[in-house]
Order: C-alpha cells, then structure tokens, then sequence
C-alpha cells in the first residue's frame, strides 16, 4: 500500500555526500552505490523507503506537490521556490554557507540602480527590495563570477563557503542574506497521512544529527 512507503528526495552532489552517512546513521542504506549509478530512483535496505537522487533546485517542487514525501536540500534552494508548501522540521547542519552580495575588491556599488546577477533571482529580489534598493536582476545559471568581470552587472548573489571562489576572482563578500545549511522538508498531507513513518525517520536523523 503506498501509504506505507516512503519517498525521500535527495540533493545530487556536495549535500549527497554529507547526507548519506546521516543517512545510514539513520538506518537507510540506498540499495546500491548511487554515485556509481546513472538510476535516479533507488531501493533502499528498508522494504518500504525509496530514495531519489535529482537536482536540488527541484527537490521543493517534487515535495510540495507530493510525489516525494520527504526532501533534503539546502537552505538557499528552499529560499529561492519561495513557498510555504511544506513543513521544514529539522536543519541537518551540513552543507553550511552563506548566500551573499559580492563586489569586485574596493568597487563602489552607488549607482541609482544596480545590476545584480545571481541564480537566486527571488532571493535576490526580495533582498534588495527590503533594502530599498532599486535594482535589475540578471538571470544566470553557472560562473556568476565572471558577471562582474565581464561587465555584466555591478555584483552578484551568491553562495559563499571558503570565500576561495571570490577572491580568485577579483571579488569580495559584502553582505550576509543568509545562513544556509542543509534542511529536510516534509511534504503536508504525507506529514499527517504517512505520520508514524514519517516521524520516526525525522527523530532517527535527528539523533543522527546530534
Ligand atoms: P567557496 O570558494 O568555498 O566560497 O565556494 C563557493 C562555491 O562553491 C559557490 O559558488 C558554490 O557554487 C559552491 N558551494 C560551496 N558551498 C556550497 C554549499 N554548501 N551548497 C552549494 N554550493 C556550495
């Protein structure tokens, strides 16, 4: 019955590789090596857990509208789909960054109206609107380092670990928009229909956590 199972999506790339040790704390071992598998969709050691591996972009999308009960994704891709879909009851703690404003080293950002390049065009929207700020947001996918470079915008939005990324660039952080880490978000009627399951995989990753 598939009110007994349980669909977990997770974040392909460097949250993967922090989540599936919480994971196996946790008692959910995938089936098999999922980084050496081109499969999307994975069995899992528990009859009744399958575990999905997609891009972390679309991991709000498939939780809020049900066809994974549970997600795992950071912070800053829950932030940009902007929606209060689904809970988000526990901060995995991994992953941690921060989404930032960065400038090239020493660059005045004065003019009347700034150009913003960033992946994160309704974070960024929505900060620099709280700011008061007048800006044109430009939509990039990738090497949004190159945007102020290049002459594209003035500066970006990005998310910042090291800082490494930046100063290679010629670039430097200036403002926090937000601490960003890893959260699992739990889709609204799987929390109250599949609700025993569900709670008992949020308190095993949350011991795992701790
Ligand atoms: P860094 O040079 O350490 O500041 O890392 C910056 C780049 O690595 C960013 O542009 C991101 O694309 C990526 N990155 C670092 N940490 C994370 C994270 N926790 N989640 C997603 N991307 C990250």
């Amino acid at each position: 019955m598939s009110d007994q199972q349980l669909v977990i999506a997770l974040t392909k790339g460097r949250i993967l590789d922090e989540v599936l040790p919480l994971l196996e704390h946790a008692g959910v071992i995938p089936a098999e090596d999922i980084n050496k598998s081109r499969k999307l969709i994975f069995d899992s050691n528990l009859p009744n857990v399958r575990l999905m591996v997609i891009r972390g972009s679309d991991v709000p999308t498939y939780v809020e509208l049900g066809s994974a009960d549970i997600g795992i994704a950071g912070k800053d891709m829950i932030m940009e789909y902007g929606s209060r879909g689904f809970y988000e009851p526990l901060d995995l703690k991994i992953a941690s960054c921060r989404l930032m404003t960065a400038a090239p080293v020493g660059a005045k950002l004065d003019a009347p109206r700034l150009k913003v390049a960033s992946k994160f065009v309704n974070v960024a929207k929505q900060y620099f609107s709280e700011q008061g700020r007048q800006v044109d947001i430009i939509k990039l996918n990738g090497a949004l380092e190159l945007a102020p470079l290049m002459g594209l915008a003035d500066c970006i939005v990005d998310i910042v670990d090291t800082g490494n990324t930046l100063r290679a660039n010629g670039l430097e952080a200036r403002e926090v928009i937000a601490e960003v880490s890893t959260r699992v978000i739990v889709n609204r009627a799987a929390m109250k229909i599949k609700h025993a399951l569900v709670q008992n995989l949020l308190m095993r990753l949350e011991r795992a956590v701790a």
